[in-house]
């Protein structure tokens, strides 16, 4: 190489406009952070003229944060090391403005190792730091998608494209019970079979292609379980476009399978239920017009079967009300001892009547006549038509310092254990009774929001064979709702 004249003119004069145009700023300041020397790019990044630096000190261009990090950290450390390298600050700029930058600093000695002056690089850190905050946000972003993955009470599930599990949330583990060791063996394809071999292979295929997948299918739990689900599989794809992994949302919609099943014999019962009445009516009608002849019998039957249809119209106009939450109450004052005694009177019953123990004294409550009368006749028509016809029934009635409890006791068939979680649904009839006894499944449902809408509370004790006692309580008039 040769060697360069540094005498020559035109290089000093080259050398001073590298100097000052480099694509970085250069500092020279004395050990107390009086400027001395600051280049052209410098001044154009920060918008001061020469003679506005004179006699500053670099510390007076730094935020508050910034210059106690720069004379606590930055300068002891200087001095310890001798350089600093890549330390990001923020300059303030002649408009107030700021200038996010990265500077190195290196410590100038004399001979004896007194500190002389520091010379220090500046590089505008604008682009870095957006990038630094783009990269920030992103990871913000992932981890609250993550916080929503973990949260999300759907079973999420992600494998790779042919189909090993290699992530899941607790949903997942909860709805499909597995541990989390025996997660990490299963195949996709365990947990939702798809509906057999050839459906299976036609949905991977789409989803290689990149197509997803919405159906509604079963899932298997561990323990072989089938469980009704909603599925939303999506296919992810790498840089190249190649689907790489593959992520399932697994919804469970046993419940609302259940219901539409429930709501499909409702229909059917209830068609049942409305159709049976209204043939007796109008047999007898048509036997009384052909007859051309006034009948008691049939009399009596088309006012009793008008009953029933009544009621059974009543039940689902009240049912629908409550479902859309606009049961009303038409709250007075009453003996419930009365209202127990008027209920029972209308129950007609083969065998044995039907008891109230109950004080001798009235005991009032706020309610309202009506529905308080229906869920006394609902509670007592169920303790009749699930009891053998002499079989005793009884209505209890305490009261106490706040509410009333009622009691409505039979000796009948029983309620399964298994079956009490589920009486109060509406159109939940017990299986295996609800063939032989006519029934809509609503009674209970209607019973428990007509005593809820009070303020009260029901419960019921049952066993199967031995008979069952369902238990209200209600609110005594002090305390009632307004
Ligand atoms: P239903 O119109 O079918 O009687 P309910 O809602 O009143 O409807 O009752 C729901 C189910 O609860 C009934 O179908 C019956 O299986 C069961 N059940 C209700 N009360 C009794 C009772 N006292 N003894 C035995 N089973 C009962």
């Amino acid at each position: 190489m040769p060697v360069l004249d540094m005498n020559d003119d035109v290089l000093k004069e080259s050398l001073h406009d590298l100097y000052e145009q480099a694509p970085c700023g250069y500092i020279f300041t004395l050990p107390d952070g009086t400027l001395i020397r600051v280049n052209q790019t410098f001044l154009d990044w920060t918008g001061y003229a020469r003679d506005e630096l004179d006699s500053r000190h670099l510390q007076d261009l730094l935020p508050a944060p910034g210059k106690m990090f720069y004379e606590n950290q930055f300068v002891p450390l200087l001095f310890m090391q001798g350089a600093v390298h890549e330390v990001a600050l923020d300059i303030i700029r002649q408009d107030g403005t700021r200038l996010p930058v990265l500077i190195n600093s290196v410590l100038r000695v004399d001979a004896e190792g007194r500190p002389q002056w520091v010379a220090s690089t500046v590089f505008a850190a604008t682009d870095r730091r957006a990038y630094e905050r783009e990269l920030l946000l992103a990871r913000t972003q992932a981890e609250h998608l993550a916080e929503v993955v973990t949260a999300s009470s759907d079973a999420i599930i992600t494998g790779s494209v042919d189909g090993a599990v290699q992530r899941w949330n607790i949903s997942a583990e909860r709805l499909l019970q597995y541990s989390p060791e025996a997660f990490l063996g299963l195949r996709l394809r365990e947990i939702l079979p798809l509906g057999g071999d050839d459906e299976y292979e036609r949905i991977v295929d789409s989803l290689r292609a990149g197509e997803p997948l919405h159906m509604e299918t079963v899932a298997v739990r561990c323990d072989g379980e089938h469980i009704d689900v909603s599925v939303s599989i999506t296919p992810h794809t790498d840089d190249l476009g190649a689907v790489s992994s593959l992520s399932a949302i697994i919804r469970d919609i046993s419940e609302r399978r259940a219901l539409e099943r429930l709501q499909k014999e409702f229909l059917a019962m209830a068609s049942h239920e409305l159709r049976t009445p209204l043939a007796a009516i109008q047999g007898h009608a048509q036997l009384m017009q052909r007859r051309g002849a006034y009948s008691a019998l049939g009399t009596e039957t088309i006012i009793t079967q008008s009953r029933q249809l009544a009621r059974l119209v009543d039940d689902l106009l009240l049912a629908s009300q409550i479902d859309a939450d606009r049961l009303q109450l038409r709250l007075d004052e009453l003996d419930v001892v009365a209202a127990a005694r008027e209920a029972t009177g209308h129950i007609v019953r083969e065998g044995a009547a039907i008891r109230v123990d109950a004080p001798s004294r009235p005991v009032m409550i706020r309610a309202d006549r009506q529905r308080l009368g229906q869920v006394f006749g609902n509670l007592l028509t169920n303790a009749v038509k699930y009891s053998a016809d002499a079989s005793e029934i009884a209505v209890r009635i305490t009261d106490g310092e706040d509410q009333v409890r009622i009691e409505v006791v039979d000796h009948g068939i029983g309620i399964g254990q298994d079956d009490i979680p589920h009486l109060f649904t509406r159109f939940y009839r017990v299986g295996d009774v609800a063939g032989d006894i006519q029934g809509t499944g609503l009674g209970l449902y209607i019973t428990r929001r007509i005593v809820e809408g009070h303020g009260g509370t029901i419960t019921v004790h049952s066993e199967v064979g031995r008979g069952s006692t369902f238990t209200l309580t209600l609110p005594m008039s002090k305390n009632a709702l307004p």
